[in-house]
């Protein structure tokens, strides 16, 4: 009896200690065989001899417990120590990821409208008439709505073919001063070179009380945005004919390619058209119950910019998904 408490204080790991667990405590143990000679011991000494074995039961328990402590603390620090994970560690390979280039095109976009205060404005897919076309100055057998082949639902719903459709919802959502940016997704059944049945738009839109805005106000703004997007780039309105403006400019920079002397990419015209844009017109603000206001409204293809700004030669490349395109944009 006298060395079980040698016994486990010997134990050096949680294995062992479980051996002399048994040895001690099991029911074959020692304990259990020093308990059954209780049954021997004469009438007179029985109490005394139970008592003394409890005392030392009680005695090793406390030793094996507290053994049984320091054990398991010394087996968690050895995991911690070998687990242990420098965080700040160079690992030197995986690989890294990157911003789509139509993401990233599209941020940059948003980033300067934003710090001109204009709020970001967003709205459904799936439109109805109302909103992608007829609000928009753009009635049934409009000779402009074929300039836009439309995804149709069978219930008459269509995915919307711009993102002016949020315009609309905004004006009739508040009352002016506006002046949001709407960038999505838009859908039209083409697919080539230069068109995929989807790709992504901004337009802008700003109205006032009364007759403060003016077509210079546009004019200023787009300039400005285009530097920041292009550099120093020259900048020509063109006037040019949208239902839902008048007057209605189309906005050219100077070809970044050749910077204007005319190449491939510019058509040998020296200019590259990068934005529609014009004074909102009256029947718009009329199809939204405004009256004695005044605004302008331009719009862009983020992919048209992301291909210009990247010389990236086929817009389908964008959407292929081809690792070996994208890893260029790390
Ligand atoms: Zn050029």
């Amino acid at each position: 009896m006298e060395n079980l408490e040698q016994k486990i204080a010997q134990a050096s790991t949680l294995e062992a200690l479980e051996k002399v667990r048994i040895e001690i405590f099991g029911k074959k143990g020692i304990l259990a065989a020093e308990f059954a000679k209780l049954k021997d011991v004469p009438g007179p000494e029985k109490k005394a001899f139970a008592e003394g074995l409890n005392r030392k039961k009680a005695q090793l328990q406390a030793r094996f417990d507290e053994r049984l402590s320091a054990l398991k603390e010394a087996r968690l620090q050895e995991q911690l120590k070998a687990e242990a994970l420098d965080v700040t560690m160079y690992s030197g390979f995986g690989e890294k990821g990157a911003l789509h280039p139509v993401r990233e095109t599209m941020d940059r976009i948003v980033e300067y409208f934003v710090s001109m205060n204009f709020a970001v404005e967003s709205g459904p897919m799936v439109e109805d008439d109302f909103h992608n076309f007829e609000a928009l100055n753009l009635p049934k057998h409009h000779p402009a709505r074929d300039m836009q082949d439309t995804f149709y639902f069978k219930d008459g719903t269509l995915l919307r073919t711009h993102t002016s459709p949020v315009q609309i919802r905004t004006m009739m959502r508040q009352k002016p001063p506006i002046r949001i940016i709407a960038p999505g997704a838009v859908f039209r059944r083409d697919y080539d070179l230069t068109h995929t049945p989807m790709f992504h738009q901004v337009e802008g839109l700003v109205v006032e009380e009364g007759d403060k805005v003016s077509f210079a106000n546009l004019k200023w703004i787009l300039t400005d945005f285009l530097h920041y997007m292009f550099g120093d780039v020259e900048v020509r309105f063109r006037p040019s004919f949208f239902p839902f403006t008048e007057p209605s400019a189309e906005v050219d920079i100077s070809c970044i390619f050749c910077g204007g002397k005319g190449c491939r990419v510019c058509s040998h015209t020296g200019w590259l058209e990068v934005l529609g844009s014009g004074v909102v017109d009256p029947n718009v603000f009329k199809a939204v119950g405004y009256e004695n206001v005044s605004g302008y409204a331009f719009g862009l293809g983020v992919e048209r910019f992301a291909m210009l700004l990247h010389r990236i030669p086929d817009l389908r490349s964008l959407f292929e998904g081809d690792i070996r395109l994208l890893e260029q944009f790390r």
